[in-house]
C-alpha cells in the first residue's frame, strides 16, 4: 500500500479526517480482527463525527452568542412557574421547523437571556442558523443599513437563518425610526423565520414601546400566531444567589 498516495486520495475528495487517522483505525481494526468493510464504517463514522461537530462550532459562532449558557445549567427549581418539561421539548428544535415564535416575558434577572441562549445554542448543535440580537442592537443595524444602502443585505444575511433572537425588547424606548425597523423585520421574518424574544414588557404595554396603535397591533397579530409564551415570575435569580452566598458565609 502506497501510503502517500492514499493520502492524496483522501485529501482530492476532502476527507481530513480519513487521512489523519487511517492507519490508527487500521490497526485498531486488526485488533478486534474486524473486516475490511469495518474499517470503512469506522473511519466514515469519524469523517462525518468530526464534519458535524465542525458545523455546529461554526454555527455557534456565527449566532455571536454574547455568554455561554445551557439549559443544563439552567436551576428549574428556582422557577417553578416555567414548565420544565416543555422548555426541554423546545430544545428538540421541533418549533424551528414550523416557523413559530418563542417569548419569555418577566422581570429583570429571572433567566430569560440564559433561556433564550440555551435554546440558540441548542438550535445550533441541531443544524439550525441562528442569530443573536438585542433589539436595540437589532434596530442600530437596520439604520446603519438603511444609511449605507445595504439593507438589502442585512435581510438577505437574516432571511438565511433560521432562528433569529431578539433580547430585551421594551428595556429601551424605541424611536419612531427604530420601531418601524424593527416592525419590518418582524414582517420579513413573518412564518419564514421562527423568532425569540426576550421582554420585560407585557403585550399591552408593547404600543407604549412601539409608539404606535397599528403597528404594535399588527406586530402583535402576527407574533402571537402560533406562539410558545413563558411569563416568568419571581425574584432575580443573581440576587438570590447572592443572598445565598452571603448568608454560606456567614454560618
Ligand atoms: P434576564 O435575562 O431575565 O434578566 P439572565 O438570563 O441574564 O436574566 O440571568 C441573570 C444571571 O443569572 C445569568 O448569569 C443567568 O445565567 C443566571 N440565572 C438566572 N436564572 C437562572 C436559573 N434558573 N438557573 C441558573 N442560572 C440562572
Ligand atoms: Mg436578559
Amino acid at each position: 500500500m502506497n501510503d502517500l498516495l492514499l493520502k492524496s486520495y483522501l485529501k482530492s475528495l476532502r476527507l481530513p479526517t480519513m487521512a489523519r487517522e487511517h492507519q490508527a483505525a487500521a490497526r485498531q481494526i486488526a485488533e478486534e480482527n474486524g473486516t475490511c468493510l469495518d474499517y470503512l464504517q469506522l473511519l466514515a463514522e469519524r469523517e462525518v463525527n468530526e464534519r458535524s461537530q465542525k458545523a455546529a462550532a461554526r454555527r455557534l459562532k456565527e449566532a455571536r452568542f454574547p455568554v455561554e449558557r445551557d439549559l443544563s445549567d439552567f436551576d428549574f427549581s428556582a422557577v417553578p412557574s416555567l414548565p420544565r418539561q416543555t422548555i426541554l421539548e423546545l430544545a428538540s428544535g421541533d418549533y424551528i421547523e414550523k416557523r413559530e415564535c418563542v417569548v419569555f416575558l418577566g422581570p429583570p434577572g429571572v433567566g430569560k437571556t440564559h433561556l433564550a441562549i440555551a435554546l440558540g445554542r441548542e438550535a445550533c448543535r441541531k443544524g439550525a442558523r441562528v442569530a443573536f440580537y438585542t433589539a436595540s442592537g437589532l434596530a442600530t443595524l437596520y439604520a446603519e443599513a438603511r444609511e449605507d444602502r445595504e439593507l438589502r443585505a442585512l435581510q438577505r444575511t437574516i432571511q438565511r437563518r433560521n432562528l433569529i433572537i431578539i433580547d430585551e425588547l421594551g428595556y429601551v424606548p424605541l424611536t419612531q425610526g427604530a420601531a418601524q425597523n424593527l416592525f419590518d423585520f418582524f414582517s420579513m421574518c413573518y412564518e419564514r423565520t421562527s423568532i425569540l424574544v426576550t421582554t420585560n414588557l407585557p403585550f399591552a404595554q408593547w404600543p407604549e414601546v412601539f409608539g404606535d396603535e397599528r403597528l404594535t397591533g399588527a406586530l402583535l397579530d402576527r407574533l402571537t400566531h402560533r406562539m410558545h409564551a413563558f411569563a416568568i415570575d419571581g425574584d432575580s435569580y443573581r440576587l438570590k444567589e447572592n443572598q445565598r452566598r452571603k448568608e454560606g458565609t456567614c454560618q
